[in-house]
């Protein structure tokens, strides 16, 4: 399974935002965007040239991989099958990516990042409906219960990530038990409710040329 293992902050740094992938850390002042707020490398510091049409949506298609931790082949597939859904494809692009059991986990407060949550579900601290799940890339559906195992219970990030989450609690199309470690999917999102800086209209334009 292929995993992007470069720098994160980086990331954030060359589409100057933060893309809170790094969990507690990108609420604190040692986040990298807000103590250098210039790109990466030795020319991070230059001004840039005004970029392309092309440029741009590329830009916010490599945004989107980067935050839900998805490399190239993947994410064309993802597009591939949104393109084939009823509706809307960038906004069912949007859910296939929330979908994917390393997004809820951490959505619903198990783990305080993506990639902390797909560390987790490789790991196979998670149920599904009762049965072992080690895919992060497994899609949800309506109903589903996501549930830490009882061993898993006492791990470090998941107990901090449930404690932290149970005081302001989770997405609207999630619910969290955080005593009994359990998440619920009540229904698949709307672009609304999906709260990810993506401008979704750029990738298929992207896809689209
Ligand atoms: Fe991005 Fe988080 Fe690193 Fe800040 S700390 S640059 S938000 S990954």
């Amino acid at each position: 399974m292929a995993t992007y293992h470069g720098s994160r902050c980086k990331q954030c740094r060359s589409h100057g935002m933060k893309l809170f992938l790094k969990g507690q850390r990108c609420y604190t002042d040692k986040c990298a965007v807000e103590r250098r707020a210039y790109g990466p490398g030795q020319h991070g510091q230059r001004r840039r040239r005004k970029p392309t049409d092309y440029g741009i949506q590329l830009k916010e298609k490599q945004k989107a991989k980067r935050i839900y931790g998805v490399l190239e082949k993947q994410f064309k597939n993802y597009y591939k099958e949104a393109e084939r859904q009823k509706g809307v494809t960038g906004e069912n692009l949007m859910r296939l990516l929330e979908r994917r059991l390393d997004n809820v986990v951490y959505r619903v407060g198990f783990a305080p990042s993506r990639s902390a949550a797909r560390e987790l579900v490789v790991h196979g601290h998670f149920r599904v409906n009762g049965r072992k799940v080690d895919i992060p890339s497994y899609l949800i559906k309506p109903g589903d219960e996501v549930t830490v195992r009882e061993k898993s219970q006492r791990v470090h990030d998941v107990r901090m990530s449930v404690d932290a989450k149970a005081g302001v609690g989770t997405v609207e199309w999630l619910e969290l038990d955080p005593k009994k470690f359990s998440g619920r999917v009540l229904e698949l999102p709307s672009r609304e409710q999906i709260p990810s800086p993506v401008n979704e209209q750029l990738i298929v334009n992207f896809y689209s040329r």
